[in-house]
């Protein structure tokens, strides 16, 4: 700290408010001066808010006519890289200030009174009467020692009642703590041993701790097929930095795969690392909030929000699946978590890992241009290898319209039974049925509310809109003609599929590991644990096992549907797909047995399916590549969606003609504007959604026109704009 940053007596304050401020305010400083990145509570309007200090009052301010910052908060002051990080990516996505303070500071609960709250621990008391209520108590707080509750949240996370909790206090089985938020996280110790590394992976491994020690900004791929030891690789990074005594951040796309990662970290560093991600109690956020903050979490591991934790002193940022597209946010402030881990990294001399089997086309991109580095871990660790790839074509198979396992696939599967394999049948799809029809006038069942048809759930015994999450009771007569008995379920979903192998292999053991069927991560991590174990023929499976598990005795993977994410125009549906089928592939085969992967195609000689079958990985990127070269899209060009919403189609339609028709300020640039079309999901919760496409060279200010192009403009007053740098799909 300088004396540049102490401002004796006024400061400019960013605040937290839900008015679209786009610059700092001007308040008095409080008695005693205020220093730069203090978290301050100041009054706006009749309120008083959150606020951050930003910098020093410009000059030639008549001081005596702001109000006063109310009080300084207890808690460390956000670290300059931190403020620069929040600017830069307000302006990268155009987003206001407050918008990004609140990123920062989601959960903490700065601004509450001094938490009177208690938590609950395991204590070392005996329990007084074992019940099962009690035990599951135990249990729970067994599993996760390191985390902090409240009785409420406790009682939820177990599923108990309160009373069960407090009658566990006097004994001492439970420990009732004041303020959880100054509970340290135990130790991580980066000098433990860790496995014994291949050759191969020890250099890759040499090399990556080698970047952490330089101590300066590097993005490094480390492309690995699944397997093959990225994560035991890149765990020796971590252990670098933590030996440095900096802090590590660990991104992964999916919480379902955190309690694996957690015990993989507990043992190599011999405790548990800090965890932050939406199943995380408040309680808990606000400790690692703070802890994160005063350097007392080394180690962070959770999902793209956490790029947004206070950090002090970060080395290394892992972008686990760095090719997932759930890293990109999709709603509020619409970021990419990877581009900007590589932001927050070179903000702060730190190095990153893009982790990934199957690497975006940016990164490949970013690789081949020489901004990034690449390590390869070229075969899978041990004697496994990548299985052998077929295609079923179903053209030749007279499958039934309700059933979607063809004979050859069924041969296979009951090949692996007979040797007491695993087989996993894989299809991207939530729900039994994605379409519900009328058979008697052919109108499909859609969501009120959103431009989608509801998918049929058995299992929950109703519809569900997968846009909104709105669900409906299945009706028995058609909405439309009112004929009685004639709905009927058309396509597979997971649920389906489970039917049809019950049928076709009535004495297997079958598992069906879909995100909406299990309750709690627990079971689920019940389910995958049983399902390492072997004691599961037959695993049917969405998205969700496509990531990161390791199923020893798992050696046929079938597709059901490959051709699936092919349909529509989007320009990235061949690297989704080619990225998607080589993941789920990858689950064949990982211990000694060779395994093979089945995709049942109808259009076998199609280009990306060519391509998966080759495993011609470089071939296919350069292909992929020289595409999006032509089209002069990302990323070779920049993009930018401008998507209008509002409850009145003609309004938004209106609204988006008119900017259509004033280019003026994309035009001084040498931008184009594409649309106005339906945007890529045309009715959500009942806003119509209109999207206007910018295209632009890479050297172009994108932003800056964007901005101009938008001020310029009054919208109808229902009519909301939201600008999507970067979009997913175009
Ligand atoms: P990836 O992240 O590339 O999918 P992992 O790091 O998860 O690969 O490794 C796959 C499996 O192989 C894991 O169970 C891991 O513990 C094991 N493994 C990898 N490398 C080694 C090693 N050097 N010694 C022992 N086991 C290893
Ligand atoms: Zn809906």
């Amino acid at each position: 700290m300088t004396q540049d940053d102490y401002f004796p007596q006024g400061a400019l304050v960013a605040v937290l408010t839900t008015e679209p401020l786009d610059r700092p305010l001007d308040y008095k400083s409080p008695g005693g001066g205020c220093r730069l990145g203090d978290f301050v509570q100041v009054p706006l309007g009749p309120r008083k808010v959150l606020g951050c200090v930003w910098g020093q009052g410009k000059g030639g301010f008549d001081l005596s006519k702001a109000r006063s910052i109310s009080n300084i908060l207890d808690v460390a002051p956000m670290p300059p890289a931190m403020m620069e990080f929040l600017g830069k990516v307000g302006s990268y996505t155009l987003t206001p200030m407050p918008a990004m303070l609140r990123l920062a500071t989601r959960a903490p609960g700065l601004l509450d009174p001094p938490s009177m709250r208690k938590i609950y621990r395991l204590g070392t008391g005996e329990m007084p009467r074992e019940t099962d209520a009690r035990k599951r108590v135990i249990a729970a707080l067994k599993e996760t020692p390191n985390l902090a509750f409240t009785l409420k949240e406790l009682a939820e996370h177990v599923g108990v009642g309160t009373a069960v909790i407090k009658g566990m206090v006097p004994s001492g089985a439970i420990l009732e703590q004041d303020s959880p938020r100054d509970l340290e996280f135990p130790r991580l110790d980066p000098s433990r041993d860790g496995k014994v590394l291949s050759d191969a992976q020890a250099s890759v491994a040499t090399a990556l701790r080698a970047e952490v020690a330089a101590e300066r900004y590097s993005t490094t791929l480390l492309k690995g097929v699944t397997g093959s030891g990225k994560t035991e690789v890149y765990l020796e990074a971590v252990a670098e930095c933590l030996a440095q005594g900096r802090q590590a951040l660990v991104l992964l796309p999916e919480i379902a795969l955190t309690s694996e990662f957690l015990d993989r970290v507990e043992e190599r560093f011999g405790c548990k690392p800090a965890e932050w991600h939406s199943g995380v109690t408040m309680t808990e956020r606000r400790r690692v909030w703070k802890m994160v903050g005063s350097g007392g979490a080394q180690m962070v591991i959770g999902a793209r929000s956490a790029l947004f934790l206070p950090y002090q002193n970060l080395g290394l940022i892992v972008v686990d699946e760095e090719h997932d597209t759930s890293y990109k946010q999709e709603e509020g402030v619409l970021y990419n978590a990877r581009d900007m881990s590589v932001l927050r990294a070179s903000l702060s001399g730190a190095a990153v890992i893009l982790a990934s089997a199957t690497p975006s086309l940016e990164t490949w991109a970013n690789v081949q241009a020489g901004k990034y580095k690449r390590l390869d871990l070229e075969s899978r660790f041990g004697p496994a290898v990548m299985p052998e790839m077929r295609a079923l074509d179903m053209r030749t198979e007279k499958l039934s319209a309700t059933r979607f396992i063809s004979d050859q696939l069924v041969a296979a599967v009951n090949e692996r039974i007979e040797k007491g394999e695993q087989s996993l049948l894989f299809i991207n799809r939530r729900g039994y049925a994605p379409v519900t029809i009328c058979r008697a006038c052919g109108f499909q069942i859609a969501c009120d509310d959103c431009d989608a048809r509801m998918v049929e759930h058995r299992f929950l015994n109703r519809l569900m809109c997968h846009q909104c999450g709105e669900t409906k009771e299945m009706p028995t007569i058609c909405p439309s003609c009112q004929v009685e008995g004639r709905l009927a379920p058309v396509g597979p979903g997971v649920e389906r599929l489970a039917e049809e192998v019950a049928e076709k292999f009535p004495d297997a053991k079958v598992a069906v590991l879909s995100s909406d069927l299990f309750g709690s991560a627990r079971a689920l991590k019940e389910q995958i644990q049983l399902i390492a174990n072997g004691d599961t023929d037959i695993v049917i499976g969405t998205q969700l096992v496509a990531k990161g598990h390791n199923f020893p005795n798992l050696t046929l993977v079938g597709v059901i549907d490959a051709d699936l994410g092919l349909q529509g125009s989007d320009l990235r549906a061949a690297e989704r797909t080619f990225q998607l089928m080589r993941q789920v592939a990858g689950r064949a085969g990982r211990a000694e047995k060779r395994g093979t992967a089945l995709l049942q195609t109808y259009q076998p000689e199609h280009p990306v399916i060519r391509a998966i079958l080759a495993g011609d990985e470089e071939g296919f990127w350069q292909a992929e590549a020289d595409e999006r070269r032509l089209a002069g899209v990302p990323p070779f060009g920049r993009m930018a969606g401008i998507i209008l919403s509002g409850p009145d189609l003609g309004d938004v339609t209106r609204a988006a003609d008119l900017m259509a028709r004033n280019t003026q300020a994309l035009q001084r640039v040498g931008a184009m504007a594409f649309g106005p079309a339906p945007a890529p999901i045309a009715r959500v919760r009942g806003k119509h959604r209109v999207r206007l496409l910018v295209k632009a060279d890479k050297a172009v200010p994108l932003q800056a026109a964007l901005s101009q192009w938008a001020a310029g403009l009054r919208l109808p007053k229902h009519v909301k704009l939201q600008i999507d740098i970067d979009p997913q799909s175009f």
